[in-house]
């Protein structure tokens, strides 16, 4: 390739930068049909256009620049910045992927030593980082799926490369969640092929630590994903409903408040039993998680996933109690105080939950009735300030979550059970009116 000097651009290049700034798709293609147009030019400061355009958030123009051969991992920006680090810190995790299929290598660091994913998450864009660090392409997994060396047999049988795939690369690393989706998928579920997929998961670690850019991210999530898969074995092996036995002891509460005990010393024991004991990464966990008492916060869970994930959890969105999947809406219509994805997680939790339901949902109607005090207090206070008609006007606010929905308790009910979810939740919230009864919802098996 020809070599490339920075700034020297033609008054077509000048004008595909302007263009991709602010004009459209089409503007650019024509711009790159342009034979004055090199689509890895630079300007003053080394930046390509896919830069430009990663850097402004515009997808599709990446998409198309990509197609016409634009360099992903080209890094002649003056502070070291590659394509891949525009789109972290422009926040758009659609580019970050884009990005990534493009071959962007995650590796790199700019002059100050950061990657890609670290500069993300120093600006707070905590899903690039997500999106970062859990990219693995399928590639990388296949090559275990060919005999090497003097093997006569693969590491990794062909039909088990897709399943195995979708749980390294999930995002929720619930323990939960990782054995249901071991569960849901029969050929998983076979001791022999548990032991072989965490064998390859182990190769992988140690290629992420002894490969010469280590990703001690990467190799921290195969190496918990793999005692997941080795805890799934033992279960396999002597229990009699396997790993549905699995999932119910890392549900089960102990008796006191409902803190699931085993959950917690799985989890811990997993990082702690990680090989590779000079790792950063390691030594941080290990500070933030040895101090604290099981069944205090931090839970080993949110610290290994806000390593491995980048999400800083519990903030705005709702996860599911039983399986940890974000954005989970229908909550236990007598308590109120959980949150599940469906039904299916409902029921699966509703062995542990049902001895605290109860206890909740006094908790849960103490708050709403300070808060209805607190409410009725601001309003007398508002009507003696202003004397006028502008007193009435605020609403109790129906987002569920909050505490002062007191008298929108209706509306949030049916909006649950509207929204999906339907049969559980509704039946729940009859049976509450109805029968008022105290055993809780007759969703479970017992
Ligand atoms: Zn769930
Ligand atoms: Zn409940």
């Amino acid at each position: 390739m020809v070599h490339i000097k920075k700034g020297e651009l033609t008054q077509e290049e000048k004008e595909l930068l302007e263009i991709i700034g602010k004009g459209t798709v089409q503007e650019t293609r024509t711009l790159l049909a342009n034979k004055n147009v090199r689509v890895n030019c630079l300007d003053e400061n080394g930046m390509t256009p896919l830069m430009h355009a990663a850097y402004k958030g515009k997808l599709d123009i990446c998409k198309l620049l990509l197609r016409h051969g634009a360099d992903v991992n080209c890094h002649q920006h003056k502070y070291g910045y590659t394509a891949l680090m525009f789109a972290a810190l422009s926040g758009n995790k659609d580019i970050v992927w884009v990005m990534l299929e493009g071959g962007a290598e995650t590796d790199i660091v700019n002059t100050v030593g950061r990657t890609a994913a670290q500069m993300a998450a120093f600006v707070g864009q905590h899903d690039c980082v997500t999106v970062i660090n859990n990219f693995f392409p399928r590639e990388r997994l296949d090559y275990y799926t060919k005999p090497q060396g003097l093997d006569k047999e693969p590491k990794l049988p062909p039909k088990l490369a897709g399943p195995l795939h979708k749980i390294i690369t999930t995002t929720n690393l619930h323990p939960v969640k990782i054995v249901m989706l071991i569960n849901e998928n029969p050929l998983l579920t076979e001791e022999a092929a548990l032991s072989k997929c965490y064998r390859v998961m182990d190769l992988i670690c140690e290629k992420c630590m002894k490969q010469k850019d280590m990703n001690e991210v990467l190799a921290m999530k195969m190496h918990y994903i793999s005692c997941i898969f080795q805890k799934c074995i033992n279960f396999v092996k002597d229990r009699e409903n396997k790993l549905d036995t699995l999932i119910k002891s890392l549900l089960k509460g102990r008796a006191t408040d409902g803190f699931p005990v085993y959950q917690e010393k799985i989890i811990r024991e997993s990082i702690r039993k990680f090989p590779y004991c000079e790792a950063t990464l390691l030594q941080q966990l290990v500070r933030s998680i040895a101090p604290v008492e099981i069944g205090s916060e931090p839970t080993a869970f949110s610290v290994l996933n806000q390593a491995i994930t980048g999400q800083v959890g519990f903030v705005d969105v709702e996860f599911c109690t039983t399986c940890g999947e974000k954005g989970a809406s229908k909550r236990c219509s007598v308590c109120k105080m959980v949150i599940y994805c469906d039904q299916t997680c409902q029921k699966t939790h509703w062995f542990a939950h049902k001895k605290i339901c109860k206890n909740l949902k006094d908790i849960y109607e103490k708050q709403q009735l300070e808060a209805a005090r607190e409410k009725s207090q601001e309003e007398n206070d508002a009507k003696l300030d202003v004397n006028s008609n502008c007193v009435n006007e605020e609403q109790p606010h129906a987002e569920t979550g909050t505490s002062q929905e007191d008298s929108s308790q209706e509306d949030s009910n049916t909006k649950d059970s509207v929204e999906g979810g339907k049969e559980c939740l509704q039946s729940d919230a009859e049976l509450e009116c109805i029968q008022d009864s105290p055993a809780g919802p007759q969703t479970s098996e017992e």
